[in-house]
């Protein structure tokens, strides 16, 4: 099995699965204050400034959820409960894009969805536009990712930033694809609210982060009320195991990113263009424009993606967010990209890791080129009369 599929979760580093089995080895409530419970204590303090050091920000400004979903949620309704319209883009993920639905639906106006171009990239004057549409309501809150799942289209934020605040809004950015892949310093990037995954690089599944902003004052809701963890943003004993690992993740991602980032952006322009030379029609969608290091959205004119992928099985890929849900919906950021219905549902997305080998790709330029061939055959076949 090659593994090409890190933006649906990319494997547990080493790093972190010996951090997290250690944890779970040793017992201690985080909140107690006996010695286990101190111990967990430590052992999450510890884990809260190895983020904040990957994300350079103070370690009070974290809160640990249990993903980058719940993360989204919080930061969207405690951030709209300020009054006033929420502006968010076309090609967000689900966890921003539905909650910014559910949260709006009874206040007509409420939501602004910004468009993106050919290239999935924010049109920075429609922004304006949508500021200064607002009027008198005011924008409660502006949320834009900071690279999309499907793509690795990266945005301009700091730009994004600038204006929003002009405006008065908080500023909310869902950085899960793009935290621990490159560098973000959050004491240079004034961003108010950021959401992050640890699975994504390289921490275990079922935790994540809320950064705050110090001094940000929000009509918090929170949404486990309960214990008062987490400074009462977020109730409940914590994953103690699950912090540890994600700890341990950006600890190891901070200390390999450049090399990381160099070695996979080469392994990735390398699989993009094999494959551009070998199946020349297919098409490559943000290549104009930058992107994370290890992501190809590759389109392939006229081959459904799921016939391409059970045609390579030696390959996990995915068609469309293979994390959003099953459901065979076409891609909501491909059609906001202008794509058609056809050309969405022809799209597989390859994304590379800091696992993934020289000969990973190889065989993979391989095995894409023998499915569609082979795809291709069994079409020619059926057309026959
Ligand atoms: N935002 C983005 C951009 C994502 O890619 C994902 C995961 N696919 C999420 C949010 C949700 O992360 P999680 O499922 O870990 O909560």
């Amino acid at each position: 099995m090659i593994y090409l599929d890190y933006n649906a979760t990319a494997p547990l580093r080493p790093e972190a699965l010996d951090a997290v089995l250690a944890a779970l080895g040793s017992v201690g409530n985080a909140s107690s204050m006996h010695h286990a419970g101190r111990d967990a204590a430590t052992r999450v303090d510890a884990a809260r400034r190895q983020l904040a050091s990957l994300l350079n920000c103070s370690a009070g400004e974290i809160i640990f959820t249990s993903g980058a979903t719940e993360a989204n949620n919080l930061a969207l309704r405690a951030a709209y409960a300020r009054g006033g319209v929420l502006v968010t883009t076309a090609v967000e993920h689900p966890a921003v894009l539905e909650v910014a639905r559910a949260i709006t639906q009874e206040a007509p106006g409420a939501l602004v969805i910004l468009p993106v171009d050919g290239d999935g990239v924010v049109d920075l004057a429609k922004l304006d536009q949508a500021l200064e549409g607002a009027g008198e309501r005011g924008v409660a809150l502006v949320s834009v990712m900071l690279a999309n799942n499907e793509t690795g289209v990266l945005t301009d934020l700091q730009a994004v930033i600038k204006v929003a605040h002009a405006a008065g809004a908080v500023v909310h950015t869902d950085a899960t694809q793009y935290v621990g892949r490159l560098p973000i310093d959050l004491d240079e990037l004034d961003v108010d609210l950021l959401s992050l995954s640890a699975h994504k690089f390289g921490g275990p599944q079922g935790v994540g982060a809320l950064f705050v902003r110090r001094g940000l004052s929000l009509p918090y809701n929170p949404l486990l009320i309960g214990g008062g963890q987490e400074r009462g943003w977020r109730a409940g004993t914590l994953n103690v195991a699950g912090i540890v690992g994600l700890g341990a993740a950006a600890e190891a991602a901070r200390l390999k990113m450049h090399d990381e980032a160099v070695r996979v952006t080469a392994l990735r322009d390398e699989l993009e263009a094999n494959l551009s030379a070998r199946l020349p029609d297919c098409r490559i969608n943000g290549a104009d424009v930058p992107r994370l290091p290890g992501v190809i959205s590759i389109t392939f004119p006229g081959l459904p993606a799921d016939a391409v992928l059970a045609a390579m099985p030696g390959i996990a890929a995915s068609d469309g967010s293979a994390c959003a849900s099953g459901a065979p919906s076409p891609s909501h950021v491909l059609l906001a990209m202008g794509r058609s219905r056809e050309e969405a549902d022809s799209t597989v997305r390859f994304s590379l890791g800091y696992a993934t080998t020289d000969r990973d790709v190889e065989q993979a330029v391989e095995a894409v080129v023998g499915a569609v061939a082979k795809i291709r055959s069994v079409m020619a076949a059926d057309a026959e009369p």
